[in-house]
């Protein structure tokens, strides 16, 4: 099943707070860690990825645009420069219509977990990158949104996979410890980033 509706505002993501911030969130990530069962976890780590070779594919469809992207960005060793650019503009900030050159090893991270999923959907990106002027403005709206996102470095997305329910997709997510993994039940969508390992 596909997420193919407009959001008047995407979905807000405290992505990047730590645990210096409110306290109906901590007890909120306790609750959910509780649930995973997995413990909080948090290691100023590089993301480890299986290094067998083979070619990197990515399949990603921004929602509420016609934009995707399905194909290969790492082959031979490197990234394909135009490949970057096509995703790079798929996970854009929209509100601002900026583009930025994200962080490839966030793509890593999204080709890695559908691997694991053994999904061959679509992300479903609801949020990528984000300037600094729409995360000031997001933060303005909640203080559930961090000031200091990883969003804003291209180093995170928010998305649902088909075919996946967001707990599953967010369990399975954090136990590859890649990086940051934000479960929002919610809204039914999961954040990722190629920052520390790290969930809530
Ligand atoms: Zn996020």
């Amino acid at each position: 099943m596909r997420f193919n509706g407009r959001l008047p505002h995407a979905p807000l993501c405290p992505c990047c707070e730590q645990e210096r911030q409110a306290e109906p969130l901590l007890s909120r990530r306790s609750a959910l860690r509780g649930a995973l069962g997995l413990g909080l976890a948090c290691a100023a780590v590089t993301p480890v990825f299986a290094q067998d070779g083979a070619p990197r594919r990515l399949r990603a469809e921004r929602v509420g645009t016609e934009d995707s992207f399905d194909g290969i960005y790492w082959r031979d060793g490197a990234y394909d420069r135009d490949a970057l650019r096509q995703l790079d503009w798929v996970f854009r900030d929209l509100s601002r219509a900026e583009v930025t050159p994200m962080d490839p090893r966030l793509f890593d991270v999204l080709h890695t977990v559908a691997q694991r999923l053994e999904s061959t959907e679509s992300y479903q990106v609801i949020s990528g990158y984000r300037s600094p002027e729409t995360n000031a403005a997001n933060a303005a709206r909640s203080r559930r949104v961090s000031t200091v996102s990883l969003h804003m470095s291209g180093m995170a997305c928010d998305s649902r996979l088909p075919g996946r329910d967001a707990y599953g997709f967010a369990r399975q997510a954090a136990q590859m410890q890649l990086g940051g993994v934000g479960l929002y039940r919610r809204d039914s969508f999961v954040h990722l980033d190629c920052g520390p390992v790290r969930r809530w």
